[in-house]
């Protein structure tokens, strides 16, 4: 169940060869529309009996997309996969694309903030109803229910969940269908259509794009599903840029070395910082103190490079950690070669009073989120304890 993806599947999987000018890398089609010889040409692609797979219209396909798309699809063990300009033009996409106003979606755990506001705000807009619960069970599914929503592992405190026990629960229930955002774990550690997910998702922003230069969303399943989705995209125009797509694609060629060193990383500052003193808990799936370490352990084959811990002394305490870091800088994402930190509280939930951030969302005053970048982990522990001391 838990093949491992290697640097061999990150270069090479699913990549056409040979490449057009006999180039390396795939180069990029930097074009918004595709010529046709004649008309019989264009009658030929319209009516699908045209000899190979080419491209019409920027807004419906690009071949430097196309590569990033195949290799995206190799590595997540799924059919197809489609290429956004962002992850939450992947995530809003995917959603729309299988529901209809008076269906009803579960969102369950902690989730990325605008993810949850788009669920809970701008879907009832358009009749969709959900139900935000805070751990999954069946009980939540109602008779509308076409969608069941979760990440993994999440954000910020990491929780996993049993991924092939939610697709035995929602299998053949009317068409119902699992949405799986695996932006924290990518394909190196977790496959979850291999477990029976319909629909995995990532933003390409954080470790597939992983140089913290360009923004990116990819939705992976079947042929039938990413064809609902692409036909969506090409109407909301939410396609990835040519040069965001080759970005995407050149990261991915290094998805492999770079994830596996920021789980090595993550695993090592997990370890150092549950011994210390000034903290209240760390968070990290590769711990024992995990409450999702077993399932964890079971599902994947490293918990990548995002360590979340409490400071002891609330807003200020952690702040003071946060600004007292060097090598680490502060800003708002993860999974890149840069190691990034911030406080979420003060971030991400920002718009929350501390009573709904604590009650609704469990965000600790203290909490600070540590996303390891490529540094050599003594180097980024000696950063941790001079700005702990
Ligand atoms: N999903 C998760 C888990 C995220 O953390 C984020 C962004 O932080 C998104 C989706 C949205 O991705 P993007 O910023 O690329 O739109």
């Amino acid at each position: 169940m838990k093949k491992r993806v290697t640097s061999t599947d990150a270069v090479h999987a699913g990549e056409a060869k040979p490449r057009a000018f006999d180039a390396v890398p795939q180069p990029v089609a930097m074009t918004s529309t595709y010529t046709f010889e004649d008309s019989a040409e264009i009658v030929a692609f319209t009516t699908g009996t045209h000899p190979r797979q080419r491209e019409e219209y920027g807004r419906y396909g690009n071949p430097t997309s196309r590569s990033v798309e195949e290799r995206m699809a190799a590595l997540e063990g799924t059919e197809d996969a489609v290429l956004f300009s962002s992850g939450m033009a992947a995530v809003t996409t995917a959603i729309l694309a299988l529901t209809k106003s008076g269906d009803h979606v579960v969102l369950f755990g902690e989730c990325y903030r605008m993810t949850r506001q788009f669920i809970e705000v701008t879907l009832p807009r358009f009749g969709v109803t959900a139900s935000l619960v805070k751990d999954f069970d069946a009980s939540a599914i109602q008779k509308e229910t076409k969608l069941v929503i979760g990440e993994m592992p999440t954000n910020p405190h990491l929780r996993c969940v049993d991924l092939a026990k939610l697709a035995e629960t929602c299998k053949g229930k009317r068409g119902l269908k699992t949405m799986i955002d695996a932006t924290f774990a990518t394909p190196i550690n977790l496959r979850p259509a291999s477990h029976g997910i319909d629909l995995v998702v990532h933003s390409a922003t954080k470790y597939l794009g992983g140089h913290h230069d360009v923004l990116g969303g990819v939705v992976c399943g079947t042929q039938s599903l990413c064809s609902l989705v692409r036909d969506l995209r090409s109407m909301l125009g939410n396609v990835a840029d040519p040069h965001a797509a080759f970005l995407i694609g050149r990261g991915l060629k290094t998805l492999a070395l770079r994830v596996e060193k920021q789980n090595a990383t993550g695993l090592a500052i997990a370890k150092w910082l549950e011994g210390r003193p000034e903290l209240e808990r760390v968070f990290y799936p590769g711990l024992s103190s995990h409450p999702d370490h077993e399932i964890a352990t079971r599902q994947m084959t490293g918990f990548g490079g995002v360590v979340s811990f409490i400071v002891k002394g609330g807003l200020e305490g952690a702040r003071r950690v946060v600004d007292r870091m060097q090598i680490a800088r502060i800003a708002p994402s993860f999974g890149g070669v840069d190691t990034l930190v911030e406080q979420p509280a003060v971030m991400s939930f920002y718009e929350m009073t501390p009573e709904e951030r604590r009650d609704k969302v469990g965000i600790a005053d203290g909490l600070v989120r540590l996303g390891v970048g490529i540094e050599e982990p003594e180097d980024l522990i000696a950063d941790l304890e001079r700005a702990l001391a």
